[in-house]
């Protein structure tokens, strides 16, 4: 019904839903153009439906700058209806017992797991990483949808006899509509990080993927509606900086997770802030590994070359410097390039692929941009991937790994995040002075440290601001039963994603006092005025 009033409102067209089967999912990169292939839906009351959009994005496989699809801008109509169906879902579903919610996440979990990889393929075909990575993005947002189903022990409020006969006992209530604007570089983890904990908490959630590689929203939207998701409670827009605006400004929309870049991070957050929305934004990061003179070298090599290169550089998470301490670990560099020479630079569905394209040619250029700029400052590029074209793949947006040596802080190529295959390398002379140099990065998303001594770890984990550390392992991002803690300038506002803070991110207390008088048939006959002092 609800879809048939939307339908009327806005005359759009019902669309068939996706396909739901592998055998029908791109596995490889097409070759050949296509100037028309099928455009991207919006996913209104449970619909698929095709946009009225006058401005649509071009969306290019990476790997071939072919036309994969067009995404639309949504229209104002579109976006008010998709408001209009989550803000009347949500006065049902914040009604639902927390069993029949969790009934549904064990399904959609269960149908996450089926079509894994219909999904990493969408994320490669998309977005460019390997098809071995697209299917690690999905496991790490799948984690979030199966910790989610432990809603029933994490949502439990707390219960004190405040006096005689008087208890407080305090609610976690949903919030209501509540929206998530995600970036291009995790396109199934980041919607996952946001989707479970909103809906099992009561929450109906407006989603914009980014504009980039919406795939693989797209796909979660058809499970969780074949796992029992009701009309409304997941609604997916997309769009660029108007659909942003919209959310923004939108007043039935009652918070806003963002995860992306420091510029539209710290927009969304004030803007959404003066609105008077909840607002959780990761942003972005510089994330150093420390290598001590006693590490075990062949680990952590490898260790620095898969965080630094892995996803060609493009998470949140990448190892981008490397920090030798002391004159040994500068020795090793030459065994690092050659470490580094040997991967694998390819079109992501290519089975020994060890890393793809970045997003765009832009990108590209803005990479390259900052690899020159480290030369003209004075490093020295010690291993080059720039110009780099895989034979089978001469007109994606490759860039083979990168290291450059001799850099310090202050030239642009540490100050900023490049967000691509490119490891730069700082030198100091002690634990100490690695310490401060994380300390002094105005970033704090994580930070890694290789030792076999027990007290450089110990100290290195006490001193470290960094919000994620890991002690030999270089990519710490923890389980969901912990949260995503980048800390400093990764994040604006105060609670983290995911884990108990995403579960409080997406409720609001609510503490009843009640007085139930054992004495009650003996009430006194006149009304008390003062304050209540029961003890
Ligand atoms: P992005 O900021 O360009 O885009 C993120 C989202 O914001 C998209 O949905 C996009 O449509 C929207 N957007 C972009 N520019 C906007 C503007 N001017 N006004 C309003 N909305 C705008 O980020 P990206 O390039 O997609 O993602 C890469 C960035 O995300 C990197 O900086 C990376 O470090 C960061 N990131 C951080 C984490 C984390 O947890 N800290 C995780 C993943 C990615």
């Amino acid at each position: 019904m609800a879809l048939l009033r939307l339908r009327a409102r806005m005359a759009l067209p019902l669309v068939r839903p996706l396909s739901r089967t592998l055998s029908t999912a791109a596995m490889q990169h097409a070759h050949a153009p296509n100037p028309s292939p099928p455009k991207t839906k919006l996913f209104l009351d449970n619909a698929f439906v095709d946009s009225a959009a006058v401005k649509w994005f071009d969306l290019h496989d990476p790997a071939t700058n072919n036309l994969v699809t067009r995404v639309p801008q949504s229209t104002d109509a579109e976006l008010a209806a998709a408001v209009d169906s989550a803000a009347a879902a949500f006065k049902t579903w914040r009604k639902t017992t927390v069993l029949t919610r969790q009934q549904i996440m064990f399904k959609l979990v269960q149908l996450i797991r089926r079509d894994w990889d219909r999904l990493a393929a969408s994320i490669t075909l998309e977005q460019g990483k390997t098809f071995a990575d697209a299917r690690g993005d999905v496991l790490r947002g799948l984690q979030v949808a199966e910790t989610a189903c432990g809603v029933t022990s994490q949502l439990t409020g707390e219960l004190l006899e405040v006096a005689t006969d008087m208890e407080t006992r305090s609610y976690r209530e949903p919030l209501g509509v509540v929206a998530a604007i995600c970036p291009f570089n995790f396109p199934a983890m980041i919607p996952l990080w946001c989707l479970p904990p909103a809906i099992m908490t009561g929450n109906t959630v407006i989603m914009k993927p980014s504009e980039r590689d919406p795939g693989a929203a797209l796909i979660i939207a058809e499970l969780a509606r074949e796992a029992g998701l009701p009309d409304g409670v997941l609604n997916i827009v997309h769009g660029g900086a108007p659909t942003v605006d919209f959310i923004l400004d939108e007043p039935r929309i009652k918070a806003i997770s963002f995860v992306g870049s420091d510029k539209a991070g710290k927009y969304i957050y004030t803007r959404g802030n003066a609105n008077g929305k909840r607002v959780q934004a990761n942003l972005g990061a510089k994330n150093h590994a420390v290598i001590m003179p006693d590490a075990n070298k062949t680990q952590a090599l490898n260790a620095v070359i898969g965080a630094a290169f892995g996803a060609a550089g493009q998470r949140c998470m990448a190892v981008s410097v490397l920090v030798t301490v002391g004159e040994e670990t500068q020795g090793w560099i030459p065994e690092l390039i050659e470490r580094a020479k040997v991967l694998k630079v390819t079109g992501g569905f290519e089975p020994d692929a060890d890393l793809g394209p970045v997003i765009s040619p832009e990108s590209k250029a803005r990479i390259e941009g900052l690899i020159q700029s480290a030369a003209d400052d004075g490093a020295e590029i010690v291993l080059d991937g720039r110009g780099f074209k895989p034979e089978k793949y001469p007109n994606g947006n490759f860039i083979a790994p990168t290291i450059i040596t001799g850099v310090k802080p202050g030239m642009r190529a540490y100050d900023v995040e490049i967000f691509g295959p490119v490891l730069v390398v700082v030198n100091v002379p002690t634990l100490d002075a690695a310490i401060d140099l994380v300390n002094a990065n105005k970033y704090g998303n994580g930070v890694a440290i290789f030792t076999q001594s027990g007290s450089a770890a110990a100290k290195f984990q006490r001193e470290i601001e960094a919000g994620q550390v890991g002690i030999n392992v270089p990519i710490p991002v923890p389980l969901p039963m912990f949260s995503f803690t980048g800390n400093k300038g990764s994040i604006l506002g105060d609670l983290n994603f995911y884990g108990a803070a995403g579960m409080h991110f997406y409720t609001q207390l609510k503490t009843v006092t009640s007085l139930w008088r054992a004495d009650d048939a003996a009430l006194s006959e006149k009304a008390s005025v003062a304050m209540p002092t029961q003890s």
